[in-house]
């Protein structure tokens, strides 16, 4: 049985107002008390510091959807690591598929925001997945484990503690198309094993990976069954407090029976 602490993160996009966003933080921290699972919200940034005031005092963490790896100067609409830990910021997302495929970010830059959030003393999520395409093509494991080491590249194992990992399948965000139990557990052992060949098995044993990909209250618990899947980067589900609050739950409960009951309403 794995020693791992599940994380799960309620990526909120670019959705909220300043009002719905501290309901939404409101809400996620009065009903997560007691879980055991690792809880981040990650807000809009113009809501950081007002969400983080929201969630003092509770365990839910403050996490940022995106940074820019320079530490201050001429950069135009961009914010660093060292903002982000001002307003009370304590993890990172990095590659999100909609910062790659949307916005176009390269391998090359997500590494510099992880090394960067690392240098800045964040957690970092890298996430990672590959498109419908690539999968229809037979290239899930080369992108995926490709993108895994371009965006740990330069990482040392000293900072693999404040490194989770989040596999996305891109054709299953937002979507409504959820991976399988299977198709999880297949990529998230793959991405494991790489671990153990790019640093060693301890740490590949330590390291968190969660799943992500149109994540609901009805296909979490037999998600969770999967041994090396450690938690949940859930999108639209997270703007639902209830739903949200659900998925936590379920992070922690691998038996894809003893949930089900109360999901029926959202299956
Ligand atoms: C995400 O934003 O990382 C995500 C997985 O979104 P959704 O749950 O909406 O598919």
């Amino acid at each position: 049985m794995s020693t791992r602490t599940p994380i799960v993160g309620g990526n909120w996009k670019m959705n909220t107002t300043a009002e719905t966003g501290v309901a939404l933080a409101r809400a996620v921290a009065a009903g997560s008390g007691g879980v055991a699972c690792e809880v981040v919200v990650y807000p809009p940034f113009p809501y950081l510091a007002t969400v983080g005031g929201t969630l003092a005092g509770s365990d839910v963490q403050l996490g940022a959807q995106d940074l820019y790896h320079e530490p201050n100067g001429a950069f135009t609409g961009e914010v660093s690591v060292e903002m982000l830990r001002d307003v009370g910021v304590t993890v990172v997302l990095a590659g999100h598929s909609e910062r790659r495929h949307v916005i176009g970010e390269t391998d090359d830059l997500v590494n510099r925001k992880v090394r960067a959030a690392l240098a800045g003393d964040l957690m970092v999520t890298l996430c990672l997945g590959e498109t419908l395409e690539q999968r229809e093509a037979g290239r899930t494991t080369d992108v995926v484990l490709g993108q895994l080491r371009h965006g740990l590249a330069g990482v040392a194992e000293a900072a693999m503690g404040r490194v989770v990992l989040a596999y996305e399948p891109v054709w299953a965000i937002g979507t409504g198309v959820t991976a399988t139990p299977d198709d999880a557990e297949t990529a998230h052992r793959a991405i494991r094993g790489a671990l153990a060949d790019l640093y060693n098995p301890q740490v590949a044993a330590a390291t968190r990976i969660q799943y992500g990909g149109s994540v609901k209250p009805g296909n979490a618990a037999a998600l969770a069954a999967g041994p090396n899947v450690d938690g949940f980067l859930v999108g639209g589900a997270s703007l639902v407090p209830d739903d949200f609050l659900a998925i936590t739950r379920m992070a922690t409960a691998p038996d894809p029976a003893a949930d089900r009951q109360p999901e029926a309403r959202n299956a």
